[in-house]
């Protein structure tokens, strides 16, 4: 079982105290690396919802000033870094993403809460410097209430962050659901807003256990008039739905199938490492991870000659050992997806250039999947069509720019893309013709803190960092005034 100063409660939190599951009732968190159960933790449900949506509802009459706001923020970010090696060694036992990139990830959490409080001004209120209609006229940017943020297990603590910073900036009380693999990272999180901030109680609440009792009820509830939820398309089709007749405002962030497109042109080393960096980050288990890569003809036998060389020397284990680059997969749904996957593009003719065979791949020996490498994939074969969200990189060719544009953009998907190409008119035209929000050229890095990330299309409504992020939890509030 895991011991941490910063676990000294395994429990939900609600109106600023540590609180079990009302049955007494818990659920196992596991170690993906090598399936010892890490702890058990509560398992509530609607009643305990209810009861954290009350006390953040009683949090919202507080109304915090920006310089509270700004301090929250920035002891938050202070305390996340003075941890972050604590943080991560939880984040990486019960997610498996090695120690220093977990470690990393704690850190970029950090990066939202000081950015955060650094551009928190930009929600004070403006006036018009013209006059219309006779009249003054003020905008006030107000916390648009009590703000249900659902999070997905492949960032345990950089998607909290994502939402927990612009909805404290904005002085909006939270009752926040991690997801059922990782909530120890969550815990951690809140023992540390306990120990080290004095936030009125119920500003933030901590419920974990059943997904469909709680995000029932915070879907139910018309005192949570925002919902922001990270994962995967399905439960976010399910919570617009769910809300449709309440008007609730939703910030989605949902899947992903990210083309790496490789012109001609191209660096191909540069392409190759950034790939590798971008595919293999988590496993492949981001939502920015390149999931179809699209290499010109004229270079794609060298490129992924040169994927396969870097593929070869990676360690994959245990993300404890500093010798690791890839930790296990999450569980065994995500291992048999990515198996089925390599299955399928083989089936359909594709050819296996690094890593195992399906048939030598059982998730009853562990969930380490190897990298793996494999060409000569078409649009038949699902690896195209899906999310793998695993270490598989799948390469198809192109001969055409129009071509490149056409592929990247068969999806349904729209969150993140990249470009290589060294000609920087071609640059301009493919990126202005790709339907997604993130189009990194000749980078193949996700987001930051400091700039707007979101998806197009299937891949969500609403921005998370920048300072487009700060304003999704307040509503402008327009105030005419009269001369008179
Ligand atoms: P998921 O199954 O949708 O779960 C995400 C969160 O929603 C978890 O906390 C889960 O709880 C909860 N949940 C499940 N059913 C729910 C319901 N009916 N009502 C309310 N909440 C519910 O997704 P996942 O497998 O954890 O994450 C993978 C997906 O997330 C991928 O598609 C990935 O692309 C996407 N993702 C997107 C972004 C982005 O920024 N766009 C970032 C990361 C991940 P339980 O854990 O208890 O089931």
């Amino acid at each position: 079982m895991i011991e941490s100063p910063l676990l000294k409660h395994m429990s939900g939190y609600i109106g600023g105290k540590w609180v079990d599951a009302d049955s007494g009732d818990t659920f196992a968190v596991m170690n993906p690396a090598n399936g010892k159960e890490l702890a058990q933790v509560p398992r509530m449900g609607e009643a305990e919802t209810r009861r954290a949506i009350a006390a953040a509802k009683g949090a919202l009459q507080m109304r915090p000033d920006r310089e509270v706001c700004r301090e929250w923020l920035e002891d938050i970010a202070q305390a996340l870094i003075d941890e972050k090696t604590e943080v991560g060694r939880i984040l990486c036992l019960e997610h498996g993403k090695p120690w220093k990139e977990a470690e990393g990830e704690a850190a970029y959490a950090a990066g939202f809460f000081s950015n955060c409080a650094k551009n928190i001004d930009a929600l004070a209120p403006h006036k018009l410097d013209e006059r219309p209609r006779d009249c003054k006229w003020t905008t006030h940017y107000r916390p648009i209430g009590v703000s249900g943020l659902i999070t997905p297990w492949n960032f345990p603590i950089g998607m909290i962050a994502k939402k927990l910073a612009p909805a404290l900036a904005a002085g909006c009380p939270v009752v926040i659901k991690p997801a059922s693999e990782t909530p120890l990272t969550m815990i951690a999180l809140f023992t540390l807003i306990h120990e080290r901030l004095e936030l009125p109680e119920g500003m933030v609440n901590l419920v974990m256990g059943s997904a469909s009792e709680i995000g029932g009820a915070l879907c139910d509830s018309p005192d949570v008039p925002m919902l922001s939820f990270t994962g995967s398309t399905e439960v976010g089709i399910n919570l617009i739905e769910n809300t449709a007749s309440q008007v609730k405002k939703l910030a989605l962030e949902l899947g992903g199938n990210a083309p790496f497109i490789v012109f001609e042109d191209a660096d191909l080393d540069a392409a190759a490492d950034n790939l590798i960096a971008n595919k293999f980050r988590g496993s492949g288990q981001t939502c920015v991870c390149a999931n179809r890569i699209y290499a010109h003809a004229d270079v794609a036998d060298a490129f992924v000659e040169k994927v396969v060389s870097r593929v070869k020397s990676m360690n994959v284990g245990d993300g404890m050992d500093e010798k690791t680059d890839m930790g296990p997969l999450i569980n065994k749904a995500g291992f048999n997806k990515v198996r089925d996957h390599l299955k399928d593009a083989l089936d359909h003719g594709a050819q296996l250039e690094a890593g195992k065979h399906p048939d030598d791949l059982d998730a009853e020996d562990g969930l380490f999947f190897p990298p793996t490498v494999i060409s000569g994939v078409t649009h038949e074969m699902a690896c195209t069509r899906e999310e793998t969200f695993g270490p598989l990189v799948p390469v198809v060719r192109f001969d055409r720019d129009e071509q490149a544009i056409e592929f990247g953009n068969k999806t349904e998907f729209g969150l993140a893309a990249y470009v290589f190409t060294k000609n920087k008119e071609r640059a301009r035209e493919v990126i202005a013709n790709l339907r997604f929000g993130h189009v990194g050229l000749n980078t193949g890095t996700g987001p930051t803190p400091e700039a707007p990330f979101g998806g197009m299309k299937l891949s969500g409504i609403g921005r998370e960092g920048g300072t487009e992020g700060l304003f999704e939890y307040v509503e402008a509030q327009t105030v005419p005034r009269s001369k008179n």
